[in-house]
């Protein structure tokens, strides 16, 4: 039988995007076939590209971002992610956040990669991808199979003593939370980008942190926070990594926020490397670009030929 195809218009297919992973992904059009072909001459000409992933590429997964007007965190709540020095100063704001955090790992932990991430993976098989840089602190590029991946903001998946720098699994330490907290049964339906979901202040005085078994230090996840620098030595390391490539690829990020992987592009501005974008929005780099394309990632890195 001869199934009648139906034309889908922009805001069709926009409504497609709205429901289930996409309710996180910004207001877009589909992406048209001039950029495509655009994306697919530069795939072919550059081999050696450092490639920067925002928040953009995880809202595809389901998780929020922060600044996305609308569908980002900052629109939907009045919740502000926890500052470096109010986390390491007051013990009531760490009860406040490890509780917030434990009752958001389950939902967060389970994310799975998407399309952007299993292509970037590929893309690494291929030997054309010189290396991988995200502001992501999710391990979604690791879970879909990535290997040379520099996480510019740590990771949520491991927990770092502050003094002597014990480094463990954040899977573990939500057992010893749950001995720690054998009554606190919260579980969040709520999802943010690093698992800090909002909880009543009531529910989270009482919960119990501890310190590092080792020293007695603060434990803190690994993740770069508010108000905190990302250590220099892997900036250098990736200044040499801009250095070597020969073009350099943004997805999925505005390059608004304070430590940013903006200097990077900077970098390759001054070097004359060639720059390519792929953001939703406006982006901060939008002037340094050598090209910029107003898509969502997973609409058209699919569409790209390796
Ligand atoms: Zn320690």
């Amino acid at each position: 039988m001869a199934m009648k195809i139906k034309n889908i218009s922009g805001s069709g297919i926009f409504n497609l995007y709205r429901s289930k992973h996409y309710q996180f992904v910004p207001k877009h059009e589909p992406c048209n076939p001039d950029s495509v072909s655009l994306l697919q001459e530069f795939f072919n000409k550059y081999s050696e590209v450092f490639v920067l992933t925002g928040a953009g590429v995880s809202t595809e997964s389901g998780l929020p971002d922060y600044r996305s007007k609308d569908v980002g965190l900052y629109d939907r709540s009045p919740n502000r992610p926890v500052l470096y020095k109010d986390f390491v100063s007051k013990i009531e704001v760490r009860k406040r956040y490890w509780a917030r955090n434990f009752a958001g790992w389950k939902l967060f932990s389970s994310t799975q990669p998407n399309e952007v991430h299993k292509f970037l993976s590929l893309w690494e098989q291929k030997e054309s991808l010189h290396w991988l840089v995200t502001q992501n602190v999710d391990r979604l590029h690791h879970k879909a199979g990535s290997q040379n991946v520099t996480e510019l903001h740590g990771t949520s998946y491991l927990v770092k003593c502050l003094s002597c720098s014990n480094l463990f699994s954040r899977n573990l330490f939500q057992v010893i939370l749950r001995e720690l907290n054998p009554d606190f049964n919260v579980e969040s339906t709520e999802i943010a980008p690093d698992a800090d979901v909002h909880l009543n202040p009531e529910l989270t005085k009482s919960f119990n942190v501890p310190d590092c078994e080792k020293c007695g230090g603060i434990l803190k996840p690994d993740v770069v926070f508010f108000g905190e620098n990302v250590p220099k030595e892997k900036v250098f390391e990736l200044y040499e990594k801009v250095e070597k490539s020969d073009a350099v690829l943004v997805l999925g990020s505005s390059l608004e926020v304070v430590y940013s992987g903006y200097r990077f592009v900077l970098m390759a501005s001054e070097l004359k490397k060639c720059i390519g974008i792929i953001n939703i929005g406006p982006t901060r780099a939008d002037k340094l670009a050598t090209f910029k394309i107003t898509a969502r990632c997973g609409d058209i890195l699919p569409k790209i030929k390796l």
